[in-house]
């Protein structure tokens, strides 16, 4: 008898995927990957205490100018539908919650992180929009939230995070009005960079992403919760040349993500001699792996096999 787990969102039998020792947990990670519907996960899954040891203070980065900057693109994923209320699933700074209630709509954040609710109250409360409704640090089937209520609910970059994503879609489906739109934007299992950089992809983001979603795993998903999916982009400036870029340091033998690490000040590049070398050839390096990031991030996106995708779904009549 196999001893492969099933899957977790259709219950089909699954085939070893691969495994990776990760440095942060000292663990050996297995994922496997579903003969039936795709789906790539994590097994055994961590517990949940283990899984908040994964976030620090700095995952919540500070809403600097490039992430002002970036947000925009997110909002106009957004703003061609009718207004309405909107809630953002993962919510982390608020910083997309803000840019929504700017553009006039009822916007209401979750989180669930502790660090994000001291980061919170700390930092975020007294800059928002007086469009933000409210923030929650609930699980999203804790807060009672009424039936068919939003117009709208995202999740950017949430679903990979999570150890089933079906509770949170049923529950989705609840809140959403007939045809209120789901956003979902998840890394992309089937993208061209996990199969030339592999265990160096930097959207692997191991021990943190326990579910890897493909275009199509996504669609079939959001499809039998009672969905109907109108629109997927194969292309974000956000993630998908800065994967490609990190991927490329990652897999030529730098100290791993040094320089995202760098950029969230998790590190200093004159803290130790080591990291100072890194930095240095990061420098020199730089002025050939940026232009090759990008270039190579926009022919993926034209093959429909980018780092990450964005999924919009409506909710179905019946
Ligand atoms: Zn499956």
């Amino acid at each position: 008898m196999s001893k492969n787990p099933f899957c977790l969102v259709c219950n089909s039998q699954t085939e070893f995927f691969f495994e990776k020792f990760v440095s942060e947990t000292n663990s050996e990670i297995k994922l496997f990957k579903c003969l039936k519907c795709g789906l790539v996960f994590v097994h055994p899954m961590p517990e949940a205490e283990k899984i908040q040891s994964f976030y620090d203070s700095n995952y919540y980065e500070k809403p600097g100018f490039l992430v002002s900057f970036l947000q925009k693109f997110r909002v106009k994923k957004l703003v061609r539908f009718p207004k309405g209320k909107l809630l953002d699933v993962g919510c982390g700074n608020c910083s997309f919650v803000n840019a929504m209630a700017e553009k006039d709509w009822e916007s209401f954040g979750l989180d669930v992180s502790a660090e994000s609710e001291k980061h919170f109250s700390k930092k975020v409360k007294n800059s928002l929009h007086a469009n933000v409704k409210k923030i929650y640090f609930k699980p999203l089937k804790e807060n009672n939230f009424s039936g068919n209520f939003f117009d709208a609910v995202t999740f950017w970059h949430v679903l990979e995070h999570l150890t089933d994503p079906v509770p949170e879609l049923n529950e989705t489906k609840r809140i959403l009005k007939k045809q209120g739109k789901l956003l979902i934007a998840v890394p992309n299992i089937e993208s061209f960079s996990f199969r030339i950089f592999g265990k160096n992809w930097f959207h692997l983001d191991l021990p943190r992403h326990l579910i890897h979603f493909s275009p199509e795993s996504l669609s079939k998903l959001l499809e039998s919760k009672g969905f109907k999916v109108k629109k997927i982009s194969y292309f974000s400036l956000e993630h998908d040349p800065f994967g490609v870029f990190q991927s490329i340091y990652n897999s030529l033998g730098f100290k791993w993500n040094f320089f995202h690490n760098l950029l969230r000040k998790r590190i200093s590049p004159f803290s130790s001699l080591g990291n100072f070398i890194n930095f240095l050839f990061t420098l020199i390096l730089f002025p050939i792996v940026l232009p090759v990031s990008f270039i190579l991030s926009f022919i993926f996106s034209l093959l429909k096999k980018p780092d990450t995708f964005t999924l919009i779904a409506e909710k179905k009549f019946s």
